[in-house]
């Protein structure tokens, strides 16, 4: 699975032959589609995506290019999980967040669960240090102690987030200052290229 920012810009370098194999770094070319899924957003809104299919032309291995919205085999947007973690990381208690995002109490406490576990916060916050680390040192001594573990690693990708990406990166993702309970919407920088988000936008609850 390779996670992706800007599902246009995707297809371009697909058919371009300028995104490459996980794998391999072999050049990998339009596969299909994987199946249609439907996943929940904010309040009732729902997003309804069908994601492209890609195979490597050296290794014949096949990639799923799922947008950064949506984490692998969860029902509810980036966004949505990423809240409850937040709220979580603040100290409110699993019964209150699912009432506010009105979801079912077992499903945030299963986020919240997998967010705190110290190995997987701990991994998390290894991902957006490694991404700051390329991109800007300074910023990693500047991170605000946390409390807990997973406050530390939502910091740190929140610094990930904000950051510019240098010179031969080929994205930046950006937190929605207008809705500041919604992490890790990604957009491109206009005018990079290509469009193969680095940064493991969609694996922030799925380890590899
Ligand atoms: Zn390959």
């Amino acid at each position: 699975m390779i996670g992706i920012a800007d599902t246009g810009q995707a297809e371009t370098d697909l058919a371009a032959g300028t995104l490459t194999c996980p794998r391999c770094a072999g050049s990998l070319q339009p596969w299909g589609h994987a199946r249609a899924r439907t996943v929940r957003d904010h309040g009732p809104t729902t997003v309804a995506l069908r994601p492209r299919r890609a195979r490597c032309r050296a290794c014949r291995s096949t990639q799923v290019l799922l947008p950064a919205v949506v984490a692998p085999r969860r029902a509810d947007t980036t966004a949505v999980i990423g809240a409850a973690l937040q709220a979580s990381a603040r100290g409110i208690g699993y019964r209150r967040i699912a009432v506010r995002l009105n979801r079912p109490v077992s499903t945030v406490r299963r986020w919240i669960r997998a967010g705190r576990d110290p190995q997987h916060a701990g991994w998390l916050r290894a991902q957006a240090v490694a991404w700051l680390a390329r991109v800007d040192r300074d910023v990693l001594g500047g991170l605000a102690p946390q409390p807990t573990r997973l406050g530390e690693a939502l910091t740190a990708l929140a610094a990930a987030a904000l950051t510019p990406a240098g010179p031969g990166l080929p994205a930046r993702l950006t937190v929605d200052a207008n809705r500041p309970d919604h992490l890790w919407p990604a957009r491109r920088v206009s005018g990079a290229s290509p469009a193969g988000l680095r940064f493991p936008l969609c694996r922030v609850l799925t380890r590899p």
